[in-house]
């Protein structure tokens, strides 16, 4: 009886798993391995991703009973685990997905290294269309701009997803318990974080496949509406495939087609990532000047207190549910990286920190866009947070909602606090004066 191993990193899925699948044609018996890598865990996992995570993996473990197997978890160091189980179940082949980030490359290559009697096959599964696919005509390595990124990704020829395997026999071999978020992080998660996994994930695809897509295009920007899919960190965690979500989209209506372009620019900084993995941290376009460091601003602005509602209410939003709707997000990285003219890699560590869909590519490549420095062909735009509140909650309903020491003014009054003889004490007054559109 042959064996291979399919090793999930963030692909938490039996629906439309490259890997998972690959493994089952190459061998009689599979071994659906996770390993709770001690590279990562618990130093590297932040409370919220890792409550998400550990519910994930319990979800995964389910949907392959389901299918007569179960998932063999290990602790350690992860090459190091994949060569035991291998030797232990005598595997010939082992199965991952591809990724983008340093240290998942790392892994890929210490994994073909000190492969011993195996051989090891990358999959992509984690993207719509991979960087092979989709490679410019000017002969760079990657589109550092997405409009015409997005056409070539819209002509792109897209496999069909695979179906979860119809069964799965899995050698006998040890497990160690599924691992508990408390093991994986130190911290208190969100007290409104959402909850992980592939059947959770499915059923708010479903959901959010049957109408509320319908309104995307005119709604998604509106803040009090929540009206964006929160598939973020299924997405991130591989939860939902992004194939099969395109699949399944019908991009010939407006809200189709606006919800599809969004994954798009989840491919296209994956893109970015891949050819330019130092811009995790360091700026992808040189900058013209820097700002001063101001801790206090910095403190002002993660605690929510900037004097500023609609921006106080995202960060607000962000400790309580470990996530924010994207135009919150562009209003509040705008504010510390343009308005208070702070450092980026301040706010994406704080994001990185608290965001439950936490992504290196799609975290720090946006923080770039917004800061000046990514791939924004207007890198000097500056988001007036004024203006942005009045146009995207006109009646101050997002801001009533989380911050409530200015719940009883009326309308879009929340937005101006100052004029409403507020008192310091109650609610702060402005960092700064703000500029822009
Ligand atoms: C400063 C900043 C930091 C961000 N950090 C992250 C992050 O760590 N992880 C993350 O997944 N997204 C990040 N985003 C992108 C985007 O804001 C979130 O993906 C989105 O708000 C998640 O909510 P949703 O699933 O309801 O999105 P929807 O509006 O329903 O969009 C569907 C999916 O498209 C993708 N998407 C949407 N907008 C973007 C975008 N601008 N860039 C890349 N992919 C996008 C996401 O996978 C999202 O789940 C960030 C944006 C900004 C401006």
């Amino acid at each position: 009886m042959s064996v291979a191993v399919a090793l999930f990193t963030r692909d938490l899925r039996v629906h439309d798993n490259p890997v998972l699948t690959a493994a089952t044609r190459a061998a009689d018996r599979v071994v659906p391995l996770f390993v709770v890598d001690e590279a990562l865990v618990p130093d590297r996992c932040p409370p919220n991703r890792a409550h998400f995570l550990a519910a994930a993996l319990a979800e995964l473990d389910e949907q392959l009973r389901a299918l007569g197997g179960r998932l063999i978890v290990r602790h350690g160091a992860v090459v190091d685990e994949v060569r035991r189980v291998a030797a232990e179940t005598s595997a010939t082949s082992v199965h991952l997905a591809e990724d983008v980030s340093r240290y998942s490359r790392h892994r890929e290559h210490a994994l073909r290294d000190r492969a011993d009697g195996w051989s090891v096959h990358c999959h992509s599964g984690s993207v719509t269309a991979t960087s092979a696919e989709i490679t410019p005509s000017t002969g760079r390595d990657h589109f550092s701009v997405f409009t015409p990124y997005f056409r070539r990704w819209s002509e792109t020829h897209r496999r069909r997803p695979l179906p979860a395997p119809g069964s799965l026999s899995v050698p006998r071999t040890a497990s160690d318990p599924l691992p508990e978020a408390r093991e994986l992080a130190t911290g208190e998660p969100s007290p409104r974080l959402s909850v992980g996994g592939e059947t959770t994930g499915r059923a708010l695809l479903r959901e959010w496949l049957d109408g509320p897509i319908g309104d995307y295009a005119r709604d998604n920007d509106d803040l009090a509406a929540d009206a964006t899919s929160r598939l973020s960190p299924h997405l991130h965690f591989g939860c939902v495939s992004p194939t099969e979500l395109v699949h399944r989209v019908d991009s010939t209506t407006e809200g189709g087609l606006a919800f599809v372009r969004q994954l798009a620019w989840r491919d296209f900084h994956h893109q970015v990532l891949a050819a330019r993995p130092d811009a995790a941290w360091s700026d992808y376009r040189r900058r013209t000047s820097t700002g001063a460091d101001d801790e206090k601003s910095v403190a002002a602005w993660k605690d929510g207190r900037t004097g500023y509602p609609i921006v106080d209410a995202g960060m607000r939003q962000l400790r309580a549910e470990g996530w924010m709707p994207g135009r919150a997000r562009l209003i509040t990285a705008s504010f510390l990286a343009k308005s208070l003219r702070q450092d980026w890699r301040v706010g994406a560590a704080h994001f990185l920190h608290w965001l439950v869909d936490g992504d290196l590519a799609n975290n720090q490549l946006n923080w770039q866009w917004v800061a000046g420095t990514g791939t924004d062909t207007r890198p000097n735009r500056v988001l007036n947070p004024l203006r942005q509140a009045d146009r995207y909650d006109p009646d101050g309903v997002y801001v009533r909602r989380w911050i409530p020491e200015l719940a009883h003014l009326p309308g879009a009054r929340i937005h101006r606090p100052w004029r409403e003889g507020i008192v310091a004490g109650d609610y702060p007054a402005p960092l700064i004066e703000c500029v822009g559109s």
